[in-house]
């Protein structure tokens, strides 16, 4: 429909999956690997290592063969019964995952209803909460990727840790290395997260870390692939109960390598940096940021301009610029545009992003002047330290 530009190569800027650096994909080569050898359980304790900071925690996250929705699945089906009380915060498509989850695992489920590309407040979840006789557990995103709205998961689980007593479990599988995630500290029971988000991997490796207090209280549901039991005690040897992918987990060991050479703190800061120049592009391109209220540091909604059909611009971006942006799910359908800033990506990526927006929404017929977003963006990005 659209003619290709001369040249231009596939990129990702959809919020998952997201650029895999070369050492990561040169990792996944390998392909003469025994997972029951001492070598694999080596490679793999030290993924679970590596991990355990980046989602705060001093328990071992475990790592699963399974998109991000099995580690969902797995967390609450290891820690709700049939007919226990829960109360689910649904802002978006994932929001809208857990409660399905929910009600399909015959949870007695209270929903938090919040208006799209918005964060939940406390006080509406302590309302559900007090709806209920004995919520057993609370499950959010920390960002809704599907609005690109994040929570502020510090303060709310703050805010309801003054009176809420139960179990808060976090969808962290978009905010991890854009957000910082300090589930002991914070008090969280259990995060989920995913290969093919920050992580900058492939799809097909999810995550899960529970607290001490949610061993504690593991379910008695019947379960089998998903028994994180029988995983704990494995994958404390380096172990996984069934086959894992293990050319992403050498994947996984080379990014999570790469991570641990920069820094995670450096590589958070990289992440406010490029979301906020990249709201500042979005403005002096003369458009409105969607999730204004709830700004993420994974990925930037943007407004689709009255008079641009939003479908076909996204249509644009990847026909004809090699571009891959997300657009918007049901009842955003060509209202927003997705732009993650996501993983393994660079001021300069971010400064291709804002240049292809800008030549696709002049070609769709919105005025703009040409390179005031990139401008806004490089101006916003300026590295303030001589030294470097
Ligand atoms: C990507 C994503 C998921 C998981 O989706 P899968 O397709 O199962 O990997 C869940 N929650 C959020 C917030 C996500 O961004």
């Amino acid at each position: 429909m659209f003619q290709r530009d001369l040249f231009t190569p596939d990129r990702l800027f959809c919020p998952g999956p997201t650029p895999v650096p070369k050492s990561v994909a040169l990792a996944m080569g390998e392909t003469s690997i025994y997972h029951r050898s001492d070598e694999f359980y080596k490679v793999f304790r030290r993924c679970g290592d590596r991990l355990a900071p980046i989602f705060g925690t001093s328990t071992l996250p475990l790592i699963l063969t399974a998109s991000g929705s099995g580690a969902m699945e797995s967390v609450l089906v290891s820690l709700t019964d049939v007919g226990d009380e829960v109360v689910v915060v649904n802002g978006g498509k994932f929001g809208e995952r857990w409660e399905k989850l929910a009600k399909a695992y015959k949870c007695e489920t209270e929903t938090v209803q919040v208006p799209w590309g918005q964060a939940p407040t406390a006080a509406a979840i302590l309302t559900a909460v007090s709806r209920q006789k004995q919520t057993k557990a609370i499950f959010l995103q920390a960002n809704e990727t599907s609005t690109g709205a994040y929570y502020k998961v510090d303060s709310l689980v703050k805010e309801l840790r003054r009176s809420y007593k139960g179990l808060i479990c976090v969808d962290a599988i978009s905010s991890l290395i854009a957000h910082p995630m300090k589930m002991d500290e914070w008090a969280i029971d259990a995060v989920v997260s995913g290969s093919q988000k920050g992580f900058g991997l492939p799809p097909g490796l999810a995550f899960a870390a529970l607290s001490e207090r949610a061993w504690g209280q593991l379910s008695a549901r019947p379960r089998f692939y998903f028994d994180l039991e029988k995983e704990r005690k494995g994958q404390a040897e380096g172990r996984s109960a069934w086959t894992p992918a293990a050319s992403l987990v050498f994947a996984l060991d080379a990014a999570l390598q790469h991570l641990h050479e920069v820094g995670i703190e450096r590589v958070l800061d990289h992440h406010a940096t490029l979301a906020k120049a990249a709201r500042a592009a979005v403005q002096a391109m003369g458009l409105e940021l969607f999730a204004v209220t709830a700004p993420s540091n994974t990925l930037t909604s943007i407004t689709v301009p009255a008079g641009v059909d939003g479908q076909r611009l996204v249509k644009r971006l990847r026909q004809r610029f090699g571009m891959f942006f997300a657009g918007g799910q049901d009842e955003l359908k060509g209202k927003i545009v997705r732009f993650s800033h996501l993983g393994f990506v660079s001021r300069f990526d971010l400064i291709d992003g804002i240049a292809a927006l800008e030549f696709a929404l002049r070609e769709e017929g919105f005025h703009l002047d040409l390179g005031n977003g990139v401008k806004a963006a490089m101006q916003n990005m300026v590295s303030s330290n001589a030294q470097q």
